[in-house]
């Protein structure tokens, strides 16, 4: 058996990933610079990226709060969907999946952290508002890996799409200096169109996500695939999904820490140094997980998943 039939029967078998694919530490050289496998692990030759999907039933929690108006369903949105589930449960993996490449190869593995969000928004500001790979601490961006290992593609709204879940799954990765057996893009069918979609641009209440005739756009690259996503506006994102005005509280309630759905990064530092803090989550700070660009994104059979069981009263994801 090969080193990665070996290493991906491990992911797959043993750590239960979903999905997996294996880029070329080469694919990522036009990653900024400190941000490139090379730069992470000398002598790199390969990143592998893998990953969980959320349960059908957590997503479906968050449309129990955005259509039954049923905000305490949040939490297990959060819990087991968004945050933090998936998260240390990726952790693990990461962890044991570089450890089983150490011991049974005796080849360098580098455990790259993930976190909420990372492959779900650009980051082009200096406030470390969302874990993201260039600002808030994450040292590469496992988005742009798995676009090189073919897992799929990135979608309009900047989250990764697979073909199976759409953007409804959680990515970890790690680097390696063993040298595998390597994945191509994904060359299926297109999974976003955003000019015959656009869910994700009109769900969006703050328009963080442009429709796809305005604003222009931007282009992410990686391993040879290109993909055509919004110029997202991380500011007015967070707005919503970190409930910095009342309108967009969840069942904790906020007071409006910011006049606008457009402020300034001045205007956000200035709101979260004053911001209360209160008893009423682990971490003091209500949140409100908008992500409605992701869970209605229509790629990953959503329309099977969801609307067909009577999950959710939007139709192929295009009414809510
Ligand atoms: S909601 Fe539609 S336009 Fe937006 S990312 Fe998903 S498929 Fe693309
Ligand atoms: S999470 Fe909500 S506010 Fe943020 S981009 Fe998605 S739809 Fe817009």
């Amino acid at each position: 058996m090969s080193f990665t039939t070996e290493i991906k029967k491990y992911l797959v078998n043993e750590l239960a990933v979903d999905v997996v694919g294996i880029a070329p530490a080469e694919a990522l050289k036009d990653e900024p610079r400190g941000f490139r496998p090379e730069d992470i692990l000398p002598g790199a030759k390969s990143v592998v990226v893998f990953g969980k999907s959320y349960p059908d039933g957590a997503v479906q929690s968050a449309f129990r709060k955005f259509e039954d108006g049923l905000k305490a369903a949040e939490s297990v949105y959060s819990t087991y969907a968004s945050e933090i589930c998936p998260n240390i449960v990726l952790l693990f993996d990461t962890f044991n999946a570089c450890q089983f490449i150490e011991r049974t190869f005796g080849y360098t593995a580098v455990p790259l952290p993930s976190g909420a969000m990372q492959n779900a928004v650009a980051i082009n500001t200096d406030l470390p508002l969302f874990s993201g790979p260039y600002k808030g601490g994450l040292p590469m961006s496992i988005k742009n890996a798995a676009l090189a290992a073919g897992l799929g593609e990135i979608g309009w709204s900047t989250h990764f799409l697979t073909p199976e879940f759409g953007p409804r799954i959680q990515l970890g990765a790690l680097i390696t200096n063993l040298e595998l057996d390597y994945d191509k893009p994904y060359d299926g069918p297109r999974l976003c169109e955003p000019e015959k979609c656009g869910i994700c641009s009109s769900l969006c209440p703050t328009q963080a996500i442009s429709a796809e005739k305005e604003d222009g756009f931007e282009l992410i690259s990686a391993g040879g695939k290109t993909c055509r996503v919004t110029k997202f506006v991380p500011n007015r994102c967070y707005v919503a999904a970190m409930a910095l005005r009342r309108k967009y509280e969840g069942a904790s309630p906020v007071s409006d820490v910011v006049g606008s759905d457009d402020p300034t990064d001045g205007e956000i530092a200035a709101a979260l140094k004053g911001r209360p803090i209160n008893d009423y989550t682990y971490d003091h700070y209500p949140k409100f997980y908008c992500d409605k660009c992701l869970i209605y994104c229509p790629v990953g059979n959503w329309k099977e998943r969801f609307s067909d069981k009577g999950l959710s009263r939007a139709r192929g994801g295009s009414s809510k």
